[in-house]
């Protein structure tokens, strides 16, 4: 009686455990009433950061960028382009032909940007930029041909003309002094000066959805929409000149960068952030910014998802309640490690080799918990991102007067790409969430150089029109 006693005591902790790490997990459940929710608060923030008297204080500053049309494939000439902002930093060339066998060849070399140099001071930065250009020259045998630039920078810039970006803040792991404020194109311009070797013209500085945007438009016109769900998280779409108050000139169209990451740095998210996001936050570079990107974009999902193991590590339901190092280690779950953790294909015991690479000693059952745990934050990421995709399908559809709007919105981003789940749930989720738009999806092959590419070509072209 005493035996049968504790196996019944024992089965009730089990499921007592079960239901409270259940209960935990709910908090990240989001009904279909919470979504359409953040949908609509993501409808009014766009409509705070386009009008004049509400910009100033808006959180998604739906910035504008200078680029008034996608490209129609007379584009043509060599360009160099920098992708700064992402997973790695690149230097590319790219050749694009017009005519009637239109061509882009690219060539690239990835660079490594150490966390000294983007925490440092503005100058290292910037120093370190023009060197990996120097020896991307010499390797390609091009010192001498003062190439016109398109430099993608994948952070907020407030612009004033294509070529004119002021860096509002640093967002992801960057952080370098002395660059807020200021204008990068002219910090990358004194840099290329400072090392007196070679010379570029700086024709434009893009954002890297906007670059996306724009490499799909070449391929596909119906694309007017460009988004990054990787280490950063945003979109930029085709607003009406006329909405846009900040920029003179009611005609026409531009495309406008929302800069959606920092959705909720007003408070607007607070009741479906849940104590790990706030702790994410807390050990995050920019406390209090980036809010909604901290819910749903790569450099953040496994900081989350390891705040909730330390939770319930700490509560004797994971790991044998013991801590270790590897879970005390900031952003030790990389996009790649969730994305390998959440295949169907895998078997438990390969999740379980997956957990043991990283420094957790895992039973079969915290692997089927780490597993869940993974799964239940990815899935919020991408429904959060579709309601807010699905705010931005529906305003285009308003502006234009339609009952119906078909458009394609290019993509790019690691946790995009390379998560199991992550692209279907958040396709679900604009379907539902926006039934009037039938929205199509296009990979984009290399949007931050390709696209920095195009608007290089066509802020030439608008050049050379001005001259004449
Ligand atoms: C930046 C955006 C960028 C996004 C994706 C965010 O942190 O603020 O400018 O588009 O990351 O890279
Ligand atoms: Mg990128």
């Amino acid at each position: 009686a005493k035996g049968a006693a504790m196996v019944t005591a024992v089965a009730y902790r089990l499921t007592d455990q079960a239901r409270q790490i259940q209960q935990t997990l709910a908090e990240f459940r989001l009904s279909k009433a919470q979504l359409l929710e953040v949908k609509k608060r993501m409808k009014v923030e766009i409509e705070r950061g386009l009008k004049k008297e509400s910009h100033e204080e808006a959180t998604v500053k739906m910035l504008p960028t200078f680029v008034r049309s996608t490209p129609d494939g007379t584009e043509n000439g060599d360009f160099l382009a920098l992708d700064l902002g992402g997973t790695n930093f690149r230097v590319l060339l790219v050749k694009i032909r017009s005519g009637k066998r239109r061509s882009v060849e690219m060539h690239n070399k990835i660079y490594a940007i150490p966390a000294e140099v983007m925490q440092g001071t503005g100058e290292e930065l910037f120093d370190h930029i023009v060197y990996c250009i120097s020896d991307f020259l010499d390797y390609m045998g091009m010192k001498s041909a003062r190439l016109p630039l398109g430099f993608t920078f994948s952070f907020p810039c407030h612009q004033t003309s294509l070529d004119a970006g002021i860096l509002v803040t640093w967002t992801k792991g960057f952080k370098a002094t002395d660059c807020e404020g200021e204008n990068v194109v002219e910090l990358l311009r004194e840099a290329i000066k400072r090392k007196e070797e070679f010379e570029l013209d700086v024709v434009a500085i893009v954002n890297d959805t906007v670059g996306t945007m724009m490499t799909c438009a070449y391929e596909e016109p119906t694309c007017e929409v460009g988004l990054i769900a990787g280490t950063g998280s945003n979109a930029c779409y085709m607003e009406e000149a006329r909405n846009i108050e900040l920029v003179e000139g009611n005609e026409g169209r531009m495309c406008v960068n929302m800069e959606w990451g920092a959705f909720g740095d007003n408070g607007c998210l607070d009741d479906i952030r849940t104590v790990y996001d706030q702790a994410v936050d807390e050990n995050s570079l920019n406390e209090g910014k980036q809010r909604y990107e901290k819910m749903c974009s790569g450099m953040y999902l496994g900081e989350i998802v390891r705040q909730i193991l330390t939770d319930l590590t700490k509560r004797g339901f994971l790991f044998r309640g013991k801590i270790s190092e590897a879970l005390k280690t900031r952003g030790i779950f990389e996009t790649k490690f969730l994305s390998q953790i959440e295949s169907d294909r895998l078997a438990l015991l390969q999740v379980r080799a997956i957990l043991q690479q990283l420094g957790l000693d895992s039973t079969c059952d915290d692997s089927i918990i780490v597993k869940e745990v993974c799964g239940t934050v990815s899935r919020r990421a991408a429904q959060i991102c579709g309601a807010g995709m699905a705010a931005v399908v529906d305003k285009i559809r308003e502006n234009r007067g339609l009952e119906h709007l078909n458009v394609t919105v290019g993509v790019d981003g690691t946790l995009y790409k390379l998560h199991p789940h992550f692209s279907r749930i958040f396709h679900q989720t604009v379907k539902e969430l926006a039934p009037k738009c039938d929205v199509n999806f296009l990979l984009s092959e290399d949007g931050s150089g390709k696209g920095a590419a195009l608007i290089t070509a066509v802020g030439c072209r608008q050049r050379e029109m001005e001259a004449q």
